[in-house]
Parts: structure tokens; sequence; C-alpha cells
């Protein structure tokens, strides 16, 4: 285990605990969260070595890496991810439409890229699970590289990178917000979805919130830390957007966790109920999608 003595944003050494978890789809074992008491980020404190990590992805129900299609629940994450995944690309297309060189960090099994590919985007995926790689390249013939790969690609070669539901589980946090500066072209963009713990089912299941999901997810970001994150890095916050569907999802998950049953009229009640009570403000949502444009030296600080 690796034991942070530092906030992985703002560098302070004070921290307190916030919250403890039980890793429920792999090990069972009980994991912490802290809150930084200088900026409040929520962090997994201790969290497993980046070279031990792996052992907590061995699970069937991991379903992102292994894309399977058994059960229910897993049924409706793939009738979802058919939807959003058609929905991201509609996103990216408002702002970047032309020339399309995308960088999908955490490509997983491929669907999303497959997807920008045929479209006529010219798409590049990092994957650091074998498994989630080979799938993607043996099923839509993509170029997938092994997470290591990112230092060799070009500097300045994409308008897009992407990264959905990816961020959370990134050992070397300042390191990957770096080579995302360096490999976008000036003014392109980044798309940066992750959980949102301010949401109403965060509050509502607390410690049996899926999406804590411990130790796999090693920040807890909201608005405000992310935006502080990607900054440091002169990398502007441009939009809000909201991920409806998740609410629902992490919901029936979180009451199976919570009940060793999903109640499923439950679970769809609580999803309605955080879509309505977050009220329009995409930063209040289940999950927030983020995007960021890379300004040119020093304009940022202008436009703040
Ligand atoms: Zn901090």
């Amino acid at each position: 285990m690796e034991q942070l003595t530092q906030c992985p944003i703002c560098e302070s050494s004070g921290f307190s605990e916030y919250l403890s978890c039980i890793d429920y789809t792999v090990s069972r074992e009980t994991f912490k969260i802290v809150k930084c008491s200088s900026c409040s980020f929520l962090f997994t404190n201790p969290r497993p070595m980046q070279d031990e990590i792996g052992k907590y992805y061995q699970s069937e129900d991991y379903i992102s890496h292994s894309g399977t299609k058994k059960g229910f629940i897993n049924s409706i994450y793939h009738l979802v991810r058919n939807y959003t995944i058609k929905k991201k690309f509609r996103i990216i297309e408002k702002y970047v439409s032309t020339d399309v060189s995308l960088l999908d960090i955490g490509s997983g099994t491929g669907e999303f890229l497959s997807y920008c590919k045929n479209k006529g985007w010219k798409a590049v995926g990092i994957e650091p699970s074998e498994t989630g790689r080979e799938a993607a390249i043996k099923n839509y013939n993509l170029t997938i590289f092994p997470e290591q790969h990112l230092k060799e690609l070009q500097p300045a070669s994409f308008n897009v990178i992407t990264m959905w539901h990816v961020l959370e589980h990134v050992h070397e946090l300042k390191n990957r917000l770096k080579q995302i500066k360096v490999l976008l072209k000036p003014d392109g963009y980044a798309f940066i979805a992750v959980p949102n713990h301010t949401s109403f089912d965060a509050e509502r299941y607390n410690a049996f919130w899926a999406a804590y999901d411990l130790p796999r997810h090693l920040y807890h970001f909201d608005k405000e830390s992310i935006t502080k994150l990607f900054e440091q890095e002169q990398l502007s916050l441009v939009k809000t957007l909201p991920m409806k569907m998740d609410a629902f999802y992490v919901s029936m998950l979180s009451e199976k966790y919570k009940h060793g049953k999903t109640n499923y009229l439950s679970a769809v009640l609580t999803g309605l109920k955080s879509n309505m009570k977050a009220g329009g403000k995409a930063e209040k949502y289940s999950s927030v999608i983020y995007i960021f444009r890379k300004m040119e030296n020093g304009e940022w600080i202008i436009n703040n």
C-alpha cells in the first residue's frame, strides 16, 4: 500500500478521515477516503501501489474491461453504453468537427473509439488492460497502445483528448495532466467524465455509493477540485455537462451493495430524484463531463 503524505492537487499535508468504504466488487477489503484540510479534495488514502492495483480489477463484474453481458445490470450497462457513445460523439462534434484527431485515454474494449473512427475521425487509444487492448484490436481493428506509450506520442498532435471515467483511476495524476497538456494542440479540448460525490445519489447511499468504487477510484472530484487541477496546467474549464443515465446505473449497484440485492424500483426512484434534485446544474448530477480548453500562454490568467 501507498500512503500519500500530500494532497494530490494542492500538496498540503493536512487532511482528515472522511469515509470508510468496503470494496464490494472484488476484494471485500475496507478502504478510506480522506479530505484535504486546505482545498477539500477527497482522495483514497492509503491506496494500492500502481504495481499491485491490478488484482483489484480481477473480476467478471468489472465489465468495462471484460465486456461480459451476463446479468440484468450488465445488459442495462450495455444498452446505456450504446446510447452514451453517440451522445459523447455529438458533444465533441460541437467543439471540434473538422480534421478531428482523437486520443481516448482508457479506451477499454474500444466501442467509443470505433464509433468515432467510423465517422471519419483519426482515433488512437491508450488502454492499460491487456485484455481490453486485445479485444479492441481484434473486434474493431483499432490503434491502441499500453499506458507507457503515452510519452512516445507526438506532442501537440491531438485536438481532442477524452477520458471517460478514467482520470479517477490514474496514479500519477499531475504527470497525466502534464501529458494531456503536451499532447493537445493549441486550442485543443479535453473531455473528462468523472463521478460526482456531491450528487444526491452519492449523499443518499453514502459509504454504499457504488461510484466511490474503492480502491480503484483514487480521487473523488467535484467541480472546484477538478477545475483547480486543470488550471494548474493552463487548461481552462469551458463547459460542464450532466451524464443523466449514470444516476440510474450507479443507484442499481449501490442498492446491491447496501441491501445485498437490487431493489430496482428504489434504484430508479433514486436515479430520478438525483437528476431532479440537480435542478439543471450540470455539476450536481451523478456523473459530470467537464470540457477543458488548452489556452495559449497566459490567456486563461487574463480571462480570470
Ligand atoms: Zn488539497
